[in-house]
């Protein structure tokens, strides 16, 4: 009886081992595709801002335009898309630096609402110009909180954008700051798509995007939501979702605030 006992326990203990290699090998080949995905994306989206830049200089070069207006309009584009270049490729370097333990995070007392109201200020017009109404709630009139800056912004635009990019035909988002037992929080909650349940448990990983197919014509890197959550858990924060299929999402960071009882 002790040697069945002892073959049985051989078998579970193989039986483990082997359904443990055979799930780290489908991480890994999981990943190695996602990362395949993310150069491609990657691609993909410096493309298009590149080839306008291009077009649009070779337009202006040649002296083709008579019209000020038409020029300066030319001009605008110009500088947007090297924005949004700009804007991927210190996405790629943020993540890079964050992979390598190199995200240094300047510390200093803040309000979490002037912080979200700056950056609306910035957004306002991105926002009303792509057809969006927004409403800011803010739930109280100070949210004491120490932050870097620089970084909880960079959260809250990838929120943003995200809340855009995944809002399909209804452009309404909301964005509220509040307090949370010993949390400040700011949340963006968006009318789209929404997540599944089964997505919810992956968007955070690095370079993970839902697959959509055709539908999912949306660009990204796969790389902002994995950016919000270091950001988050940097500042001994965290991020939570609310999410229906077809109805919207709701994100929301949530800081340690000062002065929290
Ligand atoms: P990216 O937007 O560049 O693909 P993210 O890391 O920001 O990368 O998001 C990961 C994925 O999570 C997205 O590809 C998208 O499928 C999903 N997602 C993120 N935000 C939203 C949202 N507000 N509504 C619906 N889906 C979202």
């Amino acid at each position: 009886a002790t040697n069945i006992l002892l073959l049985l326990g051989l078998n579970l203990a193989l039986f483990g081992g082997l359904w443990l290699v055979f799930r780290n090998m489908k991480k890994a080949l999981q990943l190695a595709q996602a990362k395949s995905d993310f150069v491609s994306n990657v691609s993909h989206e410096i493309r298009t801002p590149l080839s306008l830049i291009s077009m649009f200089a070779e337009t202006l070069q040649m002296n083709r335009l008579q019209d000020e207006n038409k020029k300066k309009e030319y001009y605008k584009v110009i500088g947007q898309e090297a924005n949004r270049l700009a804007g991927i490729v210190n996405k790629i370097l943020n993540f890079s630096k964050m992979e390598a333990n190199k995200k240094v995070y300047q510390f200093q007392s803040e309000d979490l609402n002037d912080i979200v109201n700056e950056v609306l200020k910035i957004y306002d017009y991105h926002l009303k110009n792509n057809g969006f109404a927004y409403q800011v709630i803010n739930n109280e009139d100070n949210l004491p909180v120490n932050v870097d800056k620089s970084a909880i912004e960079e959260a809250v635009i990838n929120l943003i954008d995200n809340a855009m990019k995944y809002s399909g035909q209804n452009h309404s988002i909301v964005i509220e700051t509040g307090i949370e037992g010993e949390y400040a929080y700011v949340s963006v909650k968006d009318h789209g798509i929404g997540i599944s349940k089964a997505d919810r448990m992956h968007i955070f990983d690095k370079f993970y995007r839902v697959d959509m197919g055709e539908v999912h014509n949306t660009k990204g890197t796969g790389l902002g939501l994995t950016l919000v959550k270091h950001i988050a858990d940097a500042h001994g924060g965290k991020i939570d979702l609310v999410s229906q299929l077809g109805e919207g999402s709701t994100f929301r960071v949530l800081v340690p605030r000062i002065n929290a009882q």
